[in-house]
Parts: structure tokens; sequence; C-alpha cells
């Protein structure tokens, strides 16, 4: 998001990558790498100036690009598999060669040129080369939960990572843990519980199985339209909104930390009694 001058938006609506950008993201950067001959490979952070990757990648092609949740997998020739998670500040561009970059260069972690395209990670703070074989067993990878825009998103996995969660959790700390489920983030985990009518702070003990299967429900149409779009929320119904009126009822949006990270929940208090 760009912000014009004057104007300040609050910190929470800072555009946090969510499983719907990372899985747009993939399929930009795939359109531009698989089947294309690399020309240059780029590490400018000092971070990465030993780890030789432009020598290790050298002459290999990209084969896939494919997202699990917020994580997102370059799969090279020779059994080589470039891992990024963008946190919170970070992103993907695809420019043609020749086109200014969204943002500064020197936020750049990781260029990588075609005869056609710049293919830019900025702010990216995980970015590692792996081995085919570690990226399947990477014990961080292997303990996410079933990806909410994958096709085959299977629920009594999904049901089953969160009965084994702390049922004292508020279902909406518990979205966010991407051992349940990965892929929401803070915004669309705020407008799944809005739009079925579950109050973000029912502890899960008090969530049928019925009801946490319709916040995933309700969500992964509205997300994957949103890939369909090139990922991000758009106008929302919470999310943003603390104060405001709510758009269904009228009563003011509530907003409040949840959860170890506190990361902000926003809800109707009515809509969702
Ligand atoms: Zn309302």
């Amino acid at each position: 998001m760009r912000l014009r001058p004057g104007r300040s938006a609050p910190r929470s609506l800072a555009p946090v990558p969510e499983g719907d950008a990372i899985h747009s993201a993939a399929r930009r950067v795939g359109d531009a790498l698989v089947g294309r001959a690399i020309v240059e490979i780029e590490t400018p952070q000092t971070r990465h100036a030993m780890d030789r990757w432009p020598e290790r990648l050298e002459g290999r092609s990209v084969r896939a690009v494919d997202a699990r949740g917020k994580h997102l997998f370059l799969r090279f020739e020779g059994g080589l598999t470039l891992h990024s998670h963008l946190r919170m500040r970070g992103s993907w561009g695809v420019y043609p060669r020749g086109q200014r970059w969204r943002r500064s260069p020197h936020r750049a972690w990781l260029v990588i040129r075609t005869a056609d395209h710049d293919v830019v990670q900025f702010d990216g703070p995980v970015l590692e080369l792996m081995s085919d074989g570690r990226a399947r067993f990477d014990q961080r990878l292997a303990g996410l939960g079933p990806d909410v825009l994958a096709d085959d998103f299977d629920e009594s996995r999904f049901l089953r990572r969160l009965r084994e969660d702390d049922q004292t959790r508020g279902i909406g700390d518990a979205l966010l843990d991407q051992r349940n489920l990965a892929g929401v983030g803070n915004a669309w985990k705020s407008e799944g519980c809005f739009l079925t009518g579950i109050d973000p702070w029912r502890r899960l003990r008090e969530l049928s199985d019925a009801e946490a299967l319709a916040i995933v429900r309700e969500l992964r149409p509205l997300m994957r339209a949103s890939v369909e779009r090139g990922g991000g929320i758009g106008r929302t119904w919470v999310f943003g909104r603390a104060r405001l009126r709510c758009r269904r009822c009228g009563t003011r949006i509530r907003a409040r930390g949840q959860g170890d990270d506190n990361r902000t929940t926003y809800w109707c208090p009515r809509c969702q009694a």
C-alpha cells in the first residue's frame, strides 16, 4: 500500500502478506521464471555474501514455484529449493527488464534476472537454499497445518490440529497459528469470524467442529478469489475498522490485541455476540 503525503494509516493496516498474497506471488514469479533461462542471480545483502548462491544455482533453471500457507518455494533443477517467508514486511516483485522497481534496491534480498524480467524478493527475513530432501523433512514446514488455499483442503486434519491445541485459546488466536491452519493472517481471521457471526474471543472448547469448519468454508472461496485478483483483502467488514460503524448493524467495531503475539482482532460486538 502506498500512502499519499500527509496521510497516515494506523499500524494495523500495514499490508502484511497472507496466504492469498503469497499464492498470487508464486503464480507471478512462476510465470516469469519457469522454463526461462536465468541470466543472473544476486544476493545483495551482506548476510548472504558467503552463501555462494549465484555459483550454486548457476546454469540451473526453475522447475516450479509453489506456495504453502505463507511460505513460497522456488524449486530449481538438480534438487535445490529456495525457501522464502516474508513475515510482516516482505514482498515479491516481478518487473519487466528495465522497469523501475517499486521498492528501493537497498531492500532487495534476492534478484533473479531472465532476458525479460527481474524477480525480486524485498525485505524477506527468511530466505534459505536447501536440498529438496531437507525441504521435505524440515520441522517447521512439516508442522504446518493444512493450507487454507489448497485444492484438496483436508478438513479433518484441520479439526484434529485444532483439537490438539490448547482449548482455552480464543478462536481468533488459534486461526493465526500456522500449525492449525496455514495461510490465514490477521485480516482474514477477523473477516472470517465476522462472516460466520462467531466471537473471536470464544474459547476453542466452546466452539463446535461445525462452527470451526464454517469459518474455513467461508474464507476459502474469498481467499481463492483474492489470489485471482492478485492478492489482498479489499473492502473489509471489520478488519482495520476500529470504532467505525458496523456495515451490517451500525454498532461500533471493536479492536483489541489477542494471543501471545498480541495481534489486533477486530469484531462487531453485536453481530458476533
Ligand atoms: Zn454488526
